[in-house]
């Protein structure tokens, strides 16, 4: 055997009774011509026993590149005639059947794509239509996620997310103990909780071991929960409620610039953290606070509101200070402030419940914006599948092939 047969041999980790026929450089492609010693005996797909070739058909695999070489192993590959199961093809040990790509070059597209490569990109590396990249992806994630095991979990955040620009959303749903995303899918209506039930006892999980939910108070989520989840404990996130409160504060700034122009272009000076704030930002805040401005007013208690969540330690304590600015917000005299605390009023149980259990919607505190960072890469997804199958490699803790492979090639 020449030296380079025996490096390919060893690289590829080839053994009897195949071994490396031939090795060919063409152009920009590396074509690695395997056969295997006549008489040989291979594996019946169906039983394991050792049965004789029935005959052959060329196949061919693409491989990983082999520096810039486009890399080829074709291999004249045997079906088993074997005495109990009849003739069926053998599956070589560096491939899965019938896909057309090593493992090792699969494992490493899995590599690529988990690690944000963009698929198109990765189509420009290796020479790979995106669509057969993608198709790598959805068999191995599905598989994975077949595999998952929910029977632990116990404590749910639920929030939605836009999928596409406009109004598609879809639904996901993370473990808080493991910060990790369990289930996503299109929609947000009760139906959403619902699909998360059946697919969580597909994976040895039960409706009844979720202790506690931490969601947003749309109807749609509270119905489901009431329906689905009877024996969380629902808890409304802090990230929304205090959302709906920049809401409304940008609401009262939006009618007062009408009538006032020096708010212009002063939305995020609002609604922005004050520590983000440039310090040009500050002193012009610091400005407009001095003015008699509705804007003004309500950014007070929005800060106050805020306040409260960020400084409080105790229930007992909290529940008196939410009570104190409920009526602050009542004497406001500003509709949409009012409209708020009413809101707050009506969800109340579930707002305090925070003040207890401390728990809030793990999406909130970055896995959003991961999803948002897939849809931006993708430039938006044509199938929602493809979408959600990205969000389950990136932020579901999945048993993916890994690269290098351990085993053969
Ligand atoms: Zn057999």
């Amino acid at each position: 055997m020449d030296i380079q047969t025996q490096i390919f041999t060893q690289a590829l980790q080839i053994a009897d009774p195949i071994y490396i026929d031939k090795i060919d450089f063409k152009d920009d492609e590396l074509h690695i011509h395997l056969n295997f010693y006549r008489g040989s005996e291979f594996e019946c797909a169906v039983c394991g026993a050792k049965s004789k070739a029935y005959d052959t058909t060329d196949k061919t695999w693409r491989h990983l590149n082999f520096f810039q070489y486009k890399c080829f192993l074709h291999f004249p590959t045997p079906r088993t005639d074997c005495k109990d199961c009849g003739i069926h093809q053998f599956t070589p040990p560096w491939a899965r059947p019938e896909t057309g790509f090593t493992l090792l070059f699969e494992a490493f597209v899995i590599m690529m794509i988990k690690g944000g490569m963009p698929f198109l990109e990765l189509e420009k590396i290796t020479g790979v239509y995106d669509t057969r990249l993608r198709r790598i992806v959805d068999y191995y994630v599905n598989k994975a996620y077949r595999e998952k095991d929910f029977s632990l979990v116990c404590e749910l955040g639920i929030d939605e997310t836009s999928s596409k620009k406009g109004h598609n959303y879809v639904t996901v749903f993370t473990d808080l103990k493991t910060k990790e995303i369990i289930y996503v899918t299109p929609g947000k209506s009760s139906l959403a909780i619902e699909q998360f039930c059946f697919e969580l006892a597909e994976h040895n999980g039960a409706a009844d071991s979720i202790q506690a939910i931490t969601m947003d108070m749309s109807k749609a989520f509270i119905k489901g929960a009431s329906d689905f989840l009877c024996n969380a404990e629902i808890t409304f996130d802090k990230f929304h409620v205090v959302k709906l409160l920049n809401e409304a504060v940008d609401k009262i700034r939006k009618a007062e610039v009408k009538k006032n122009p020096i708010l212009k272009g002063t939305k995020w000076l609002w609604l922005r953290n004050y520590n983000n704030l440039s310090e040009r930002q500050k002193a012009e805040l610091q400005f407009l606070e001095n003015e008699n401005l509705d804007s003004a007013k309500a950014y007070r208690l929005k800060l106050t509101f805020q306040d409260i969540y960020n400084c409080c330690d105790n229930a007992e304590e909290a529940e008196l200070l939410i009570q104190s600015w409920l009526k602050l917000a009542d004497a406001s005299d500003l509709e949409p402030i009012m409209s708020f605390a009413e809101t707050i009023r009506n969800h109340y149980d579930g707002v305090m419940k925070y003040f207890k259990n401390r728990i809030t919607s793990g999406i909130c505190e970055g896995l959003n914006s991961v999803i948002q960072g897939i849809k931006r890469v993708a430039r938006g997804y044509r199938n929602i599948g493809n979408f959600i199958n990205m969000i389950y490699l990136r932020k579901c803790d999945l048993n993916l092939p890994r690269f290098p492979l351990p085993a053969k090639c």
